[in-house]
């Protein structure tokens, strides 16, 4: 009975933010928020601009039992067409990153090319290979993110983590869960939302930190797709190795594939990741349809949006689990409305 008399008693959403000093936009079209620019219309989006304000509202949501999702910047989030969300809390403005006694302390909405780039300044390594992620902080500890064989993980001391009813707990990496792109976190194991992330600075060569960075950047815009708003890589793995695993004539074709890449790279110097012959040979051989390829020539493993809808999207996400018999863990998140 409190409760209910507590929530009505509750303000509305936009005079609480206004209260707080929390930035609120209503009814926002995702097709134009979000990085995939898909999904219907979001309620709310609602940007704290410190992080005392940020646990004032994650309190007030779970206070007044409104649902909502915290997100950064929506790099792994499909939204759903004709589909609405209610709550989005967004970290972007809390974006600070400072360097004291050998650490780099990140607020959950910093960016983590910005987080690599500090670390070069200070001469820390080991974050060379977040330059490229066009993710946050707090989202990038929640999916572990990392490329070329460096997670967040490897840096990773602590975070300050904001539970429901509204305390804040500094937890340990080690006791997060963090493994291939996944935590305890993702799990659900365990609840919350990371507000600040401590990384250890093990000193390294700036010239060696800056060479690996370019290294990856240069890399990184062969195999990634540009041309359309896409979310990285749809598995945690590679479906073209579960092909080719479990079909020989995919694995000579793919080892000729790899063959024909590297003569057009070195002799003809064509784009080296152009996988459009491979797909069309596996499109055929694995009964894929589609009205309209959903997937990056760069290669299948990443839904692109060609302007086809959602419903597309996720009828091609499935046929791929189906045909690597839900081998490969989905690294892009799909969201229901709430
Ligand atoms: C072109 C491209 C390339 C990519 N390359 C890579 C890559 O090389 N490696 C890689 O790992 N990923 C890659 N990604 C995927 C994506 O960028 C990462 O998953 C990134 O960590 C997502 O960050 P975000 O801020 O966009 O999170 P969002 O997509 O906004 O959110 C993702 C999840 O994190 C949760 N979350 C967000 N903030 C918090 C918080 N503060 N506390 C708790 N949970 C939170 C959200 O609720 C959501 O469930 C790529 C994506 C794209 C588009």
């Amino acid at each position: 009975m409190m409760q209910m008399l507590e929530k009505t008693k509750a303000p509305d959403l936009p005079a609480f933010c206004d209260a707080h000093g929390l930035e609120v936009f209503e009814n926002v079209s995702l097709t134009k928020y979000s990085y995939l620019k898909t999904g219907g219309l979001a309620r709310y989006v609602i940007y704290p601009r410190n992080i005392e304000s940020l646990v004032c509202l994650l309190t007030h949501l779970a206070d007044t039992g409104r649902r909502f999702k915290v997100i950064g910047n929506t790099s792994n989030l499909l939204f759903k067409d004709a589909t609405d969300y209610s709550v989005l809390v967004c970290t972007l403005w809390l974006n600070d990153l400072s360097v004291a006694n050998g650490e780099i302390v990140a607020e959950c909405g910093a960016s983590l090319p910005e987080l690599s780039r500090q670390a070069l300044y200070s001469g820390f390594r080991g974050f060379e290979g977040l330059e490229g992620i066009p993710g946050t902080v707090g989202a990038g500890i929640f999916m572990n993110a990392g490329a070329y064989g460096s997670e967040i993980k490897d840096t990773l001391l602590a975070v300050d983590l904001a539970e429901a009813g509204g305390s804040v707990r500094r937890i340990p990496a080690e006791e997060l869960g963090l493994d291939h792109r996944s935590s305890s976190l993702r799990s659900g194991q365990l609840n919350g939302t990371i507000l600040r992330a401590y990384f250890k600075g093990t000193p390294g060569s700036i010239p060696s930190i800056h060479a690996k960075m370019e290294l990856f950047h240069e890399k990184r815009h062969r195999y990634q797709d540009f041309l359309y708003p896409n979310l990285g890589s749809l598995f945690s793995g590679s479906p073209y190795d579960v092909f080719a695993r479990r079909d020989k004539s995919v694995r000579w074709m793919m080892k000729y594939d790899l063959w024909r890449r590297r003569f057009a790279k070195y002799f003809l110097k064509g784009t080296p990741t152009d996988r459009k012959w491979i797909n069309a040979y596996l499109v055929k051989r694995l009964g894929l349809s589609y009205p309209v390829q959903p997937f990056s020539d760069k290669t299948m493993n990443c839904l692109v949006n060609r302007g086809q809808g959602t419903d597309a999207m996720i009828a091609f996400i499935e046929q791929m689990q189906a045909l690597t018999e839900g081998r490969l863990p989905l690294e892009n998140e799909i969201l229901e409305a709430f």
